[in-house]
């Protein structure tokens, strides 16, 4: 058997860097300024066009401006400071290597330089154009980015085996085997029976070979979810030959052409399978949390009622639906988070009001290593309890 390695895994590294960027953001002092929270997505059919993405950041720049640089609910010092952030975040863009960092499908930019903050985080997905001035760092469509599920779609013919890892986004191939099954055959005479066993033989042996394989990378670098394509008769028998392990986390099977499909085939039709996993998931997460409101159960929903969970550490998992977002309030002195402006309970302290506290239930979430688990598929049933809702621990 040879194995080669085609390609490096470069998605994870990107991952690896928003992951420090979040780290990094929910840890920043803003001193009482509000951040500028800027997303950039950038069209990855017409790109490297450095025009378009500088109309779009000034379109959003503009917007930010029209919403809060004029009179209205800021405070004049808030008016200055935003008119800074937007200075200095346009400064950032006038470089180009801002504008156009390699293979980047988007810039997420936070700013408040009051607080002497400017961050910018280059995306390996394209996000929403989005813009947003707030207390703290609009972090939401980054943690979407930073916790993708890590995939392996398995191509196994009688003869090749090649392997790709990525994420819902993206796949590339990291191995490729070329079991030579048919070299005894054409070395010797055999008879065809004998060659018609011999030949399985070689295949069962390339299944083995390729199993072990996959199992010593998925040691080295864990994947979530596995993927099994490739002749449909063979799929029972690597099935059978697949180390325990490996599958449970098999995720279904479907036909291609091994030898000829290029990654990007792979990848489309690897979607559908994906999309269902992820909705097999997501329908999970909302069957558990249906029963679990029943009195006394483990789910629940009301923004009051998570929040509370939250702030006791009760949360198992915080489902919500995409871009949901709801204001409340923040205790100044504890940092408890509330739905209503009741005096805190620990301090007696008047509560902040906060535009979205979604946001800092995830942060506060993630730091109690909670699940957060952003709703893509079945978002109008969430929308039935509020778009928002948690499992609890206990
Ligand atoms: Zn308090």
């Amino acid at each position: 058997m040879s194995a080669r390695a085609t390609s490096s895994f470069a998605q994870p590294r990107r991952v690896a860097s928003i992951r420090r960027a979040i780290g990094h953001l929910l840890g920043v002092e803003t001193r009482g300024s509000r951040v500028l929270s800027l997303y950039l997505g950038f069209d990855p059919s017409r790109m490297p066009n450095l025009r378009e993405r500088r109309m779009e950041a000034d379109s959003l720049l503009a917007q930010a401006e029209r919403r809060w640089g004029g009179d209205g609910h800021v405070s004049h010092l808030e008016r200055m400071a935003l008119r800074e952030d937007i200075e200095m975040v346009r400064g950032l863009l006038a470089e180009e290597r801002e504008l156009a960092p390699e293979s980047a499908r988007g810039l997420a930019i936070f700013c408040a330089a009051p607080a002497g903050l400017c961050e910018v985080v280059s995306l390996p997905e394209p996000v929403e154009a989005m813009v947003a001035l707030e207390e703290r760092p609009y972090i939401e469509p980054l943690l979407e980015l930073a916790s993708p599920e890590r995939w392996c779609v398995l191509l196994l013919s009688h003869r090749t085996s090649r392997i790709f890892t990525g994420t819902r986004e993206r796949i590339v191939e990291v191995a490729h085997v070329l079991d030579d099954v048919h070299r005894h055959h054409e070395q010797g005479g055999w008879s065809q029976a004998r060659y018609q066993r011999g030949v399985e033989t070689e295949t069962d042996r390339h299944i083995r070979g390729t199993c072990t394989l996959l199992h010593e990378r998925c040691k080295r670098r864990a994947f979530d979810r596995l993927l099994l394509a490739g002749p449909a008769e063979l799929h029972h028998r690597v099935e059978l030959e697949l180390h325990p392990d490996l599958r449970q986390r098999l995720a279904g099977c479907f036909e291609i052409d091994v030898e000829r499909a290029t990654a990007d085939e792979a990848h489309r039709r690897a979607m559908p399978l994906i999309e269902a996993e992820e909705r097999r998931r997501e329908q999970e997460a909302l069957s558990s949390l249906e029963e679990g409101l029943a009195p006394s159960g483990h789910g629940a929903v009301g923004l009051d009622e998570i929040l509370e969970a939250l702030n006791e550490g009760l949360l198992g998992t915080l489902l919500l639906a995409r871009g949901f977002r709801a204001p409340g309030f923040v205790c100044p002195v504890c940092g408890r988070l509330a739905a209503s402006a009741h005096a805190c309970p620990l301090d007696g302290a008047q509560p902040a009001r906060c535009e979205d506290v979604v946001e800092n239930a995830i942060e506060l979430a993630l730091e109690n290593a909670a699940e957060v688990l952003v709703v893509r598929h079945l978002g109008e049933k969430l929308a039935a309890h509020g778009s928002i809702a948690a499992l609890l621990r206990f």
